[in-house]
């Protein structure tokens, strides 16, 4: 993860070894091998200069301790700043209502499905009653995707293969959740290869309906630039709650964790690394942003 922004930004810090003090132009220097860095990474250009001019000014404004070296300073300093930029701190997602509805959206082959399984494997771990709902109307093998998952997971799967009203489904499923005990319901929806008129008003209409404690925004990390503009997208039209990166474990350039936040405006709640049901991880801005730094 990160490898190649991690050893730029290694050899940016390394520009500063030897040198005894922070002065003005080489602090410019190596602000600018991070700025490079960060738009090769994927980082939005806008985000990539306020950050990095951000880390400039911090620089110059603070006096190097004897035991800490310039280069030591930059490195804590950049690291303070993503994890801002991140976040700052980790944020839940909420369960209330009876039962907790959280909805998933996202695009086709986000990692929706793969999501809604891992969720319902940690709440379940957590001791809770989950019922999976499918939602996704145009693929029957999504539907049946999320059953193998509900058997290999142990968690109950509601489905109407036959019916194509997702609120209707959904409906009939929080209705059966409550009858059966089941304290949190995970609805899992269709999405598209791009976004659509079709898609964005099915899913703002099950989100308009079914009132979700949460509203998640599934999002494949790998797509650089392009999850954030995404998620931009629907978050104009359903106003979700928090953001989801998946296949963190891929060949991902890291764009999309740094800025998604900053353009945004939404938490990144959680974060995938695999396919494995157990690869699902809480985001926290700190340490997302210590694995950047190497
Ligand atoms: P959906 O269309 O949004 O429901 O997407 P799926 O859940 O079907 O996922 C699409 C593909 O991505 C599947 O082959 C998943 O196994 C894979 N996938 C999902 N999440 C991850 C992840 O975090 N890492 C990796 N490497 N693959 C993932």
């Amino acid at each position: 993860m990160f490898d190649n922004l991690s050893y730029k930004l290694d050899r940016a810090f390394k520009t500063l070894k030897g040198t005894g003090k922070i002065t003005e132009i080489n602090v410019a220097t190596t602000v600018k091998e991070i700025r490079r860095a960060l738009i090769d990474a994927d980082v939005n250009y806008k985000v990539a200069k306020e950050v990095t001019d951000t880390i400039k000014s911090e620089a110059l404004g603070r006096d190097v301790l004897i035991s800490v070296s310039p280069g030591q300073l930059l490195v804590k300093i950049t690291q303070e700043e993503l994890t801002k930029l991140m976040g700052g701190t980790k944020e839940d997602i909420s369960l209330k209502g009876d039962p907790n509805v959280i909805l998933i959206s996202g695009l086709q082959g986000s990692g929706k499905t793969t999501f809604s399984g891992k969720l319902a494997t940690h709440l379940k771990k957590q001791g809770r009653q989950v019922l999976l709902v499918a939602c996704d109307i145009y693929r029957p093998a999504a539907i049946e995707q999320l059953k193998t998952l509900g058997e290999q997971i142990g968690v109950e799967v509601y489905a109407e293969p036959e019916n194509k009203n997702a609120l209707d489904i959904a409906n009939r499923a929080i209705e059966y959740a409550k009858k059966n005990g089941k304290k949190n319901v995970i609805v899992d929806t269709a999405g598209r290869l791009a976004v659509d008129e079709q898609m964005m008003n099915e899913i703002s209409d099950l989100k308009k309906h079914l009132d979700p404690a949460e509203t998640l925004f599934v999002v494949d990390s790998m797509t650089g630039q392009d999850a954030v503009n995404t998620a931009k997208t629907f978050d104009e039209r359903l106003d979700f709650d928090g953001v989801v990166l998946t296949k963190l474990d891929g060949d991902t350039r890291g764009g999309a964790a740094i800025s998604i936040r900053h353009v945004v405006d939404k938490p990144i709640k959680f974060i995938s690394t695999g396919e494995k049901m157990e690869n699902l991880d809480i985001f926290y801005p700190d340490r997302m942003a210590q694995r950047i730094l190497g």
